[in-house]
């Protein structure tokens, strides 16, 4: 099939009777498939089993430090997983803060220690501003948006390139708008673009001058092991970027195991300099005696070292790749002679994302919901849940198996097709 769009009226109508009739076929069929949540599938659940057999009642359950691991103390981690992180993030294990089971929280609970406490000593509560910005680069992770919005700060939308947030539009806010905060970073295998931010936009995010002096990056490197190719796309690290462009304090690096072992029963973790940290940890002494050390030791166990881990990511990216390619294969044969879609082809992360033409995201999905396949809500990956273009669809296609994900994928595309030559049809029928 060719470009829709050079097709006649008569052409896109035969062809749009066509496409429904499969789509009623579909449609009886009762299907019940979940494409909506980058959650690990069973079988990558699996890969880590092995975790829960490390440490047993009998085994030595001291730190490296000897403290006891079944006991009460160690506010910021044991000395083994500081290491194991500092590592994998590129700092240094002073530069570490081991929390809980969930790099969100820790991301949360960062945002509301500034809210009520400020960034730093001496700085205003930014709950103490009337009206308080944070820069979102769209599309993004909905959960980073919901946090502004739970909080009340004003979220403020910068397209994505290729290689990471427009910088101009950045650099310029950031530099007139001192009610602007802070910024929400995927920068590695983007939620959802799959996109990694070149050395040029880590190098203008740690230098950019900013109207707030107490400006702060939120850094998600969520996916930062997560490859699927076995030539991975590489981060500039921004803890040593920031310190050589002087502004040492800007940055919050955040990640967690939570796709790497257990997803929810997994470790969270932030990095930042021993002066942010140090702050940090006095107020989080008020909160909890210390997070779950058992859960450091087995991870820490597990898996001995950065090449272990490596190892370990291998077999997840042989679970998921399979999946990855199905859907960018299915959107090759399906959509892309028929200038209708666009998406990206990531070398790592979770998700795929898709482009429809403007005006059609949120009818694509609610007619795939109708013939049984449930995709992230459109709008989802924009703050307050508005697409402007209304265009976006995050694929989450690690979840289902090959063959749910098959069907899945051919009745997106059906339904990306037939909302497409509606559309068109009612361009033309404007232009008439
Ligand atoms: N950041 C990003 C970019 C995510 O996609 C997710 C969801 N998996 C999270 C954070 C949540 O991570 P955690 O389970 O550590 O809270």
């Amino acid at each position: 099939m060719s470009d829709f769009s050079t097709l006649s009226v008569s052409e896109l109508k035969e062809i749009q009777s066509d496409l429904k009739g499969i789509y009623a076929t579909y449609q009886k069929q009762g299907l019940n498939l979940d494409m909506s949540r980058g959650k690990p599938s069973p079988l990558q659940l699996d890969l880590s089993n092995g975790m829960l057999d490390v440490i047993q009642s009998e085994s030595n359950l001291k730190a490296s430090d000897g403290a006891d691991s079944r006991n009460y103390g160690g506010l910021d981690g044991i000395p083994e997983a500081k290491e194991f992180f500092a590592e994998i993030l590129e700092v240094s294990p002073k530069e570490i803060l081991i929390g809980g089971n969930s790099s969100l929280n820790l991301m949360h609970d960062t945002v509301m220690r500034a809210m009520i406490f400020g960034v730093q000593e001496g700085e205003t509560p930014w709950g103490k501003i009337p009206k308080i910005k944070f820069l979102c680069p769209s599309p993004g992770y909905d959960r980073h948006f919901s946090v502004c919005e739970l909080f009340n700060i004003e979220m403020v939308v910068v397209d994505m390139k290729d290689d990471g947030p427009d910088m101009d539009v950045v650099e310029k806010l950031v530099a007139e708008d001192e009610s602007i905060k802070g910024i929400w970073c995927v920068p590695k295998y983007s939620n959802p673009d799959g996109i990694t931010y070149s050395d040029e936009v880590v190098d203008r995010l740690a230098k950019m001058e900013t109207k707030a002096s107490d400006f702060r990056i939120f850094w998600d490197d969520a996916y930062t092991v997560h490859h699927l190719t076995e030539d991975p796309d590489q981060l500039k690290n921004i803890l040593t970027a920031c310190k050589k462009f002087g502004n040492p304090n800007r940055v919050f690096m955040f990640s967690s195991t939570s796709k790497i072992t257990f997803a929810g029963s997994g470790i969270g973790v932030m990095a930042s300099t021993e002066e942010n940290l140090s702050y940090i940890k006095k107020l989080i002494s008020f909160q909890t005696i210390g997070p779950d050390k058992l859960n450091q030791l087995r991870h820490v166990r597990f898996f001995k070292d950065k090449d272990n881990l490596k190892e370990h990511m291998k077999k997840h990216a042989e679970i998921i790749k399979p999946k990855f390619d199905m859907v960018l294969s299915k959107l090759e044969e399906e959509l892309s002679d028929k200038n209708i879609a666009f998406w990206h082809e990531p070398n790592g992360g979770y998700f795929i994302s898709l482009n429809t033409l403007d005006g059609c995201a949120k009818k694509v999905v609610s007619m795939a919901r109708e013939a049984g396949v449930t995709l992230t809500g459109a709008g989802a990956t924009f703050p307050y849940g508005k697409d402007p273009r209304d265009r976006n669809i995050r694929i989450a296609p690690t979840f289902p198996s090959l063959e749910e994900l098959e069907k899945a994928m051919d009745i997106l595309c059906l339904c990306v097709q037939i909302t497409s030559v509606e559309k068109i049809l009612e361009s033309k029928a404007v232009e008439q």
